[in-house]
């Protein structure tokens, strides 16, 4: 499924830059420059996400986020501003964006926000269905909420996991790194995509971060952590998980 993004922005070179590299990405792209064309744009073809600036011709990007808002609640909104004293601002209302950029910003940190935010609209979608091994390799993946893998039972949903019955210490990120290769079952992830994936935007960990958390997985899942039944090492890649 091709995901959708409105880009709204009256910057010729920030908008040409952000249509061209979402394309890239595999996005359909839509881009206007004003606030009027937006609204028009969301009614006549909708999207998964928008990108928003926030001053704008016509009709400024406040009052295009209440109107988006009031069309469809449930779309993200990435608001962009060249002041960080509007962030506040946006994101204290009620009608709040989803996230927000200051500018100057990279296109890594925006993909990052955008595929976080698309994740988050699919998981609500797709909660409560089971793993589906197919669609393991597209950013649309069905969330597996439990687990058991041997005498280890994985709680996605509450971020609890037990070994026979007794609770095992887990991180939040651990529990999200695991998700994310157990969601994938046989696939080799790289490092890379696992940095993104599961650490996001707000830290820029190493490649050497994510064997460090590899290993402490193992430690608590794996019977024998030299020798993984579960996680395994893909040499020049990353790792899988192998039901
Ligand atoms: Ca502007």
């Amino acid at each position: 499924m091709v995901q959708r993004v409105l880009i709204v922005e009256d910057e010729d070179v920030i908008r040409m830059s952000l249509s061209e590299n979402l394309a890239l990405e595999g996005y359909k792209v839509t881009s206007v420059e004003d606030g009027e064309k937006a609204i028009t744009a969301f009614k006549d073809n909708g999207a998964d996400l928008v990108v928003l600036d926030l001053m704008l011709p016509k009709l400024d990007g406040l009052e295009v986020l209440k109107q988006i808002k009031a069309l469809d609640m449930t779309v993200p909104v990435i608001i962009l501003t060249a002041r960080s004293d509007e962030v506040d601002k946006v994101v204290g209302l009620e009608i709040g964006a989803d996230d927000y950029l200051t500018k100057p910003f990279g296109m890594r940190e925006l993909f990052a926000r955008v595929k976080a935010l698309l994740r988050r609209t699919q998981t609500l979608i797709e909660v409560g269905q089971t793993a589906n091994p197919n669609a393991a390799n597209n950013d649309v993946v069905a969330v597996l909420e439990q687990i058991q893998l041997g005498d280890v039972r994985v709680d996605f949903k509450t971020y609890r996991a037990f070994k026979s019955d007794k609770e095992l210490e887990m991180s939040v990120k651990e529990f999200e790194l695991l998700r994310y290769l157990v969601n994938r079952p046989d696939i080799p992830v790289a490092r890379n995509d696992l940095l993104d994936e599961v650490w996001g935007y707000n830290s820029y960990p190493t490649t050497r971060t994510v064997d460090n958390f590899i290993a402490r997985l193992r430690q608590k899942i794996e019977d024998t952590p030299d020798k993984p039944r579960y996680i395994i090492t893909v040499h020049g890649i990353g790792y899988k998980f192998v039901p």
